[in-house]
């Protein structure tokens, strides 16, 4: 068992929304309100989606000529894929959320846990959050963002 002098271990799973989307998005302000798709490897389907894409009902992983027709109808702005910019931008904030968190544990590219056990003996779980996610928007723009504590007691 931990070792934390019998403290409830807490953790925070933080997981940026639509990553893709939001990525490209922040590279064209004009797009802000704008729905937008980013294709796979091939471009052959929806591998992200803005808010505004979900919105309309474009699914995950659709092959991009099934929804030609939404496309032009709604305007939809649609990506190849850059995973030299996703991962430029995910090692932004994986970096901000290390300088802040005692132990972090990247889960994905857009995604990590951070060990926050004892940190509410400083600050509320719901203050760090916030610092967490005011540092992330002013290291790399990003906003749509989940911040989500959770935790279990000591045995
Ligand atoms: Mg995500």
């Amino acid at each position: 068992m931990s070792n934390n002098g019998g403290m409830n271990q807490v953790f925070a799973l933080v997981d940026c929304n639509n990553f893709y989307a939001s990525c490209e998005k922040l590279f064209r302000p004009d797009l802000r309100e704008t729905p937008v798709v980013v294709l796979s490897n091939n471009d052959g389907c929806v591998v992200a989606r803005s808010k505004e894409a979900k919105a309309l009902g474009i699914k995950m992983g659709v092959p991009i000529h099934l929804i030609k027709t939404e496309i032009q109808r709604h305007r939809i702005k649609v990506f190849s894929s850059n995973y030299t910019l996703y991962g430029d931008m995910s090692r932004r904030v994986m970096t901000n959320l290390e300088a802040l968190a005692p132990r972090v544990d990247v889960y994905s590219i857009d995604e990590a846990f951070l060990d926050l056990t004892g940190i509410n003996q400083v600050m509320s779980f719901e203050a760090f959050g916030r610092q967490v996610k005011d540092a992330v928007y002013q290291n790399s723009h990003l906003s749509h963002f989940n911040f989500v504590t959770f935790g279990w007691v000591a045995a």
